[in-house]
C-alpha cells in the first residue's frame, strides 16, 4: 500500500554543485513546516492574492544568525503536480546545504520520500495516468535529443493510442470466436479459422512493429560515445555543433562556457554514435568549474573514441593534452583546429605520438570536418547503431516484457487456429491473455508490484 496523507520531503535536483538547488515537499503540513524557516516572505498574503501558486524571494533561516537567500515556490492543492500542497525550495546548489535543509525538515515532521514519490502522489491522485508517468522516468533518463523526444512521444498519449489500435481489433475478434462459441450447436459462422489466423498475423505485425520502434530508441544507449575534449576556448563547442547541425553548446570568445557534458546524436555514414562536449580542461578556481572538469573527465574515462582538440595559435596545448591522453586507455585523435588563423603549418613535436590521426580543421570555415566525420565513422565502423526515427516510442523494460508476452500468447493462438480442428476456446484463451498483456502496457491495470516496480526506477526528489 502506498501512503499518501503524510508530508514528504526531498532534494529534487542533481547530485553535486550547482548554481540553485530544489528541495520539494509535498503533504498537508508542507506549508505549515516551511513557514518558520522563511523570514520577512508574505507567504500568507501571496496566497490571498493568488490562491493557485505563488513565488515569492526573500530568505531562509537556517540557524539563529545565519542565513541564505532563496526563492519558494507555492502550489496551493489541488494546483500542484502531486495535487496536495506542494512547496519548492530553490536555495543555492551546495549538497552540504541542501542536506542541512532537508534534515531540519525531516526533525520537524516532514518524511524522506522514496525514489518516485512525487510522481506516485500525481498518479494516485488522477493527476496523470501511468504511462505518462513512466514518460516522466524515460524524460529524466534521456541522454540525447532524440530519446526526449521518444519520452515526449510516451507523454503525449502516444502508448496508449497505439495499444488502442492493437486491442479495438483485437477485442473485436474475440468478440466473434466467442459467439462462434455460444453458438456452436447452431449453422451459424461468425468467423471462419483462416479469417482468424489472418487477422492474428496482422495484429502481431502491429506489435512487432511497436517493439522494434522501442527497441531502436533503446539502443541509442548502447551507441558508441565519442568525446570531445581539450582546453577551453578550442573550439569544442564550435566543432559539436558544426558535425552534429544543432546549436547546443554556448559558443563564446570567453573561456569555459561549457558547463556540463552536452550530449547530442551525431548521423555518419554507417550510422549513429553520441557526441560529448565537455568543459575544457585547465585551471580552475570555483567548485562550479571543478565540478565540471570531474564530470569530463568520467565522460573520457568510459568514452569509445576521444577527439582531442587543440587552438592552432597556442601549440603550447599540445604537451599538456599528451600528458592527459597517457592517462586514458581509450583510443584518440588530435584535431588541430582554427588553422584558418595560421599562415602555414603548426610544428607539432612528438616522437611517439599517442594519437591514431591527427587532423588540421577550421570550425568557422567548415574545412576538413568531412575528413573528420570520416575518420570518426571508419574508427567506429561497425559499433555505429542506427536509431533515432521519427516514429520511436520510449516503453520502459516492464512494457516491454508485457508486449512481448502479449506477442507470444498470439503467436500460440495462430498455432492453434492452423490446426485441422481448432479448439476456439483455447485460441479465445490465448487472446484474452494477450489482451490482459495489453492492459498493463496501457496503465489499465495495476497493482502494487506493479507500481513498486515503475516508481521504484525513479530518482529520489522525483
Ligand atoms: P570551446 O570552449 O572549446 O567549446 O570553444 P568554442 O567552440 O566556444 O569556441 C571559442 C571561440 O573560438 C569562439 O569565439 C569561436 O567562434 C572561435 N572558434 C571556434 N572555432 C574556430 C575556428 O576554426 N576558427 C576561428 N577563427 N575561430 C574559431
Amino acid at each position: 500500500m502506498f501512503q499518501t496523507d503524510d508530508t514528504i520531503a526531498a532534494v529534487s535536483s542533481a547530485g553535486g554543485v550547482a548554481a540553485i538547488g530544489i528541495i520539494r515537499v509535498s503533504g498537508p503540513n508542507a506549508l505549515a513546516l516551511i513557514r518558520p524557516y522563511l523570514t520577512a516572505l508574505p507567504v500568507d498574503q501571496a496566497l490571498t492574492v493568488c490562491p493557485a501558486w505563488q513565488r515569492v524571494s526573500g530568505e531562509f533561516r537556517l540557524t539563529d544568525t545565519i542565513r541564505c537567500r532563496c526563492e519558494v515556490y507555492f502550489f496551493n492543492a489541488p494546483h500542484s503536480y502531486t495535487t496536495q500542497d506542494l512547496v519548492e525550495i530553490h536555495l543555492p546548489g551546495s549538497p552540504a546545504l541542501l542536506q542541512f535543509v532537508l534534515q531540519a525538515l525531516l526533525r520537524d515532521g516532514a518524511r524522506m520520500a522514496n525514489p518516485g514519490e512525487f510522481t506516485c502522489r500525481a498518479f494516485l491522485n488522477n493527476r496523470i495516468d501511468l504511462t505518462e508517468a513512466q514518460a516522466v522516468a524515460a524524460m529524466i533518463g534521456a541522454q540525447c535529443d532524440s530519446q526526449l523526444k521518444a519520452a515526449e512521444r510516451l507523454l503525449e498519449g502516444e502508448l496508449r493510442t497505439r495499444c488502442r489500435e492493437i486491442k479495438e481489433p483485437l477485442k473485436q475478434l474475440l468478440a466473434l470466436i466467442e459467439a462462434g462459441i455460444d453458438f456452436s450447436q447452431e449453422e451459424i459462422e461468425f468467423i471462419d479459422s483462416c479469417q482468424v489466423r489472418q487477422q492474428l498475423i496482422a495484429i502481431i505485425d502491429q506489435m512487432n512493429r511497436l517493439l522494434s520502434s522501442s527497441q531502436s530508441w533503446q539502443q541509442l544507449d548502447l551507441a558508441p560515445r565519442v568525446v570531445l575534449a581539450g582546453p577551453p576556448n578550442a573550439g569544442k563547442s564550435s566543432l559539436a555543433n558544426r558535425l552534429t547541425g544543432l546549436e547546443r553548446g554556448i559558443v563564446s570568445l570567453v573561456a569555459g562556457t561549457t558547463r556540463d557534458v552536452l550530449t547530442s546524436p551525431l548521423k555518419l555514414a554507417h550510422g549513429e554514435c553520441l557526441l560529448l562536449d565537455t568543459a575544457g580542461l585547465g585551471p580552475v578556481d570555483d567548485p562550479l568549474g571543478e565540478a565540471s572538469q570531474h564530470a569530463a573527465r568520467k565522460a573520457m574515462q568510459t568514452a569509445n573514441l576521444i577527439i582531442w582538440v587543440m587552438d592552432a595559435t597556442c601549440p603550447q596545448a599540445f604537451e599538456e593534452i599528451i600528458q592527459h591522453q597517457a592517462l586514458i586507455d581509450v583510443p584518440a585523435i588530435l584535431v588541430v583546429n582554427k588553422i584558418d588563423l595560421i599562415n602555414g603549418s603548426v610544428q607539432l613535436i612528438c616522437q611517439d605520438t599517442p594519437f591514431e590521426k591527427m587532423l588540421y580543421c577550421s570550425a568557422l570555415q567548415n574545412s576538413h570536418l568531412e575528413e573528420l566525420r570520416h575518420t570518426i565513422d571508419r574508427m567506429l565502423a561497425d559499433r555505429l547503431i542506427t536509431a533515432g526515427r521519427d516514429e520511436d516510442i520510449a516503453l520502459t523494460s516492464m512494457q516491454q516484457f508485457e508486449l512481448e508476452a502479449a506477442c507470444q500468447s498470439m503467436q500460440n493462438a495462430v498455432s492453434l487456429a492452423e490446426d485441422a480442428e481448432p479448439e476456439q476456446e483455447l485460441i479465445a484463451l490465448e487472446i484474452r491473455d494477450a489482451l490482459d498483456h495489453l492492459a498493463v502496457i496501457g496503465g489499465e491495470v495495476t497493482t502494487d508490484d506493479i507500481l513498486g516496480e515503475i516508481f521504484g526506477q525513479f530518482c529520489i526528489g522525483k
